[in-house]
């Protein structure tokens, strides 16, 4: 590879990265990518922690661009293990042979566009330098760990771990002591794991989180045929519904519509079919009454599973303090396993030095918040393209269909400039405005924005608070790019 006579560069090996690289190559474009890591498989490969799992079921959570992928690969588990999906990714990268285009050990630094070159220039953390006329960032939406900065931490003599940086050897916690610090998704399930082995685990828990059963198991023959021989219609179902998945049951617009014993009969249901519990009614996620039917019925099974009262009590969400040194006691620990979670979203673009036309730097550009055209271009960076970003619906959804439809529709619209002899494409700043107004009205409309969370970077101390991702689901999201695409890429602005 000439690093100067690129056309491309993509930045992450995960979902997002790998599959545009193939479609990019489909498209006669030179390209090349750059990933930190030093294997593929993004956050299948970063978050090798005891007990990682994906939630949505494995036929939803792959790729449906090829078919002939989708018959050569079986899913053993219903929802698949962090080592099946890192299997599944590698595989991708043989079959479609991208290995030849990728380069490993690479953290891109900096990204810097040159306005008469037409270019972005890129340097990575071992000042390889390499240049290309598009830049696409695939570097995920949860890639840059948090750990807390607990006072003291330094002095701490144990052993380590974050989660999202989980070593690729076995880590024995044998008769260990050991605190786990967080109980989010990754700090539940790899609480599960390091429980029967540890001499004795503390968790550490601010805020009780809704965690509710899985019912995880092998799939059948049968169950894995049915798929299939069905895959198109699988997957073109799985795009037209609000998360993105063929496998979530709906029992109607409202829960506050059926009696209630009704909507108990259902919530029963859905908790012994295994998660998808916020799907059962439209009005669970916008409608505090509605929610607070289903937070009752979580809380209820809480009681109902966990036999002692103060213990149940605290698991049932609440806030409270964190940290090896609680507000009330202090622990001994040989190991600390942060499960803390991730600077979301924005964290991996800003770990970057991106600078755009006229030397303008996103850091600044983003200082209350991020500003992006429908997460898939930012104004004033050209032919810059995030996949799945901030102000895209990706972390709300089934993040492997956000993927293909993000990557298909930057290839649109590489093609489209193809096809005019654009060299250049960039969001205007007043749509860029218009789609963030959007995006904060349709959050506006939900019950999301009312928790603290990652997706209002809730988190990590002194990030604005904005709500991040555009929550209006993945059907209307489509729709909205294809008009925007049918419309000559309403919102740019091409140049020659
Ligand atoms: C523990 C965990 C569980 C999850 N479970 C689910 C789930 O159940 N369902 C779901 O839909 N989603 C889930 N997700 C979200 C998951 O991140 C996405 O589904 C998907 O894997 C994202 O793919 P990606 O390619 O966009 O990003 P990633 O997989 O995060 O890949 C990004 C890559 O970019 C690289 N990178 C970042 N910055 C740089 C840089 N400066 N230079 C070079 N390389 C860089 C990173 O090293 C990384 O390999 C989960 C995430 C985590 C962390």
């Amino acid at each position: 590879m000439d690093a100067f006579d690129l056309d491309a560069i993509v930045v992450g090996a995960g979902f997002a990265g790998l599959y545009m690289l193939r479609r990019l190559r489909e498209q006669g474009l030179r390209a090349r990518l750059l990933e930190a890591g030093d294997q593929v498989g993004g956050t299948w490969f970063w978050n090798r922690y005891p007990g990682a799992r994906c939630d949505f079921e494995s036929h939803d959570y792959s790729y449906g661009f090829d078919d002939r992928l989708q018959q050569e690969w079986t899913w053993t588990e219903r929802y698949p293990g962090q080592p099946e999906i890192l299997r599944y990714l590698n595989h991708v990268a043989d079959r479609f042979g991208l290995r030849a285009d990728i380069t490993l050990r690479a953290r891109v630094t900096t990204a810097h566009y040159d306005e008469d070159g037409r270019r972005w220039t890129v340097q990575t953390d071992d000042g390889t330098v390499a240049s290309a006329r598009f830049l696409i960032m695939a570097t995920g939406a949860l890639s840059a760990p948090r750990v807390p900065d607990f006072p003291g931490l330094d002095s701490f003599r144990g052993r380590r771990f974050h989660t999202a940086a989980w070593p690729g050897e076995a880590v024995d916690f044998t008769g260990r002591r050991v605190a786990v610090i967080g109980t989010g998704s990754s700090g539940v399930q790899v609480i599960t794991e390091i429980a029967p082995r540890a001499a004795h685990l503390y968790v550490m828990q601010r805020t009780a989180g809704f965690v509710i059963p899985s019912w995880n198991r092998p799939l059948t023959d049968t169950e894995v045929r049915a798929v299939k021989d069905d895959y198109p219609a699988f997957r073109d179902r799985a795009r037209e519904t609000f998360l993105g998945v063929y496998s979530r049951a709906s029992a109607g617009p409202s829960a506050l519509a059926v009696p209630e014993a009704e909507r108990t009969a259902e919530y029963e249901k859905a908790w012994s079919a295994g998660l998808g519990l916020l799907g059962i009614y439209g009005d669970l996620i916008i409608d505090q009454a509605a929610n607070d039917t289903l937070a009752d019925f979580i809380r209820a099974k809480i009681a109902e599973i966990v036999t002692d009262p103060r213990t149940a009590r605290l698991l049932s969400p609440r806030g409270y303090p964190v940290g090896p040194r609680t507000e009330t006691a202090a622990y001994d620990v040989d190991d600390i396993v942060f499960a803390t979670g991730f600077d979301a979203l924005t964290g991996p673009l800003l770990a970057i030095d991106i600078r755009g036309a006229g030397g303008r730097v996103l850091a600044d550009e983003w200082s209350a918040g991020p500003a992006t055209y429908l997460g898939l271009a930012v104004s004033g960076f050209p032919n810059l393209f995030p996949i799945a970003g901030p102000g895209g619906p990706g972390v709300l959804t089934n993040v492997v269909r956000t993927i293909e439809h993000d990557v298909d529709w930057i290839t649109g619209l590489l093609g489209y400039m193809g096809d005019h002899g654009y060299a250049t494409a960039e969001a205007g700043p007043g749509e860029q405005r218009a789609w963030g107004e959007r995006v904060a009205a349709v959050a506006g409309a939900t019950l999301f924005p009312r928790a603290n969370s990652w997706y209002l970077g809730a988190n990590i101390p002194g990030k604005p608070r904005v709500f991040m991702p555009y929550a209006g689901g993945l059907p209307g999201y489509r729709q909205i790019c294809q008009d925007i695409a049918d419309h000559g890429y309403r919102g740019f602005a091409f140049a020659r």
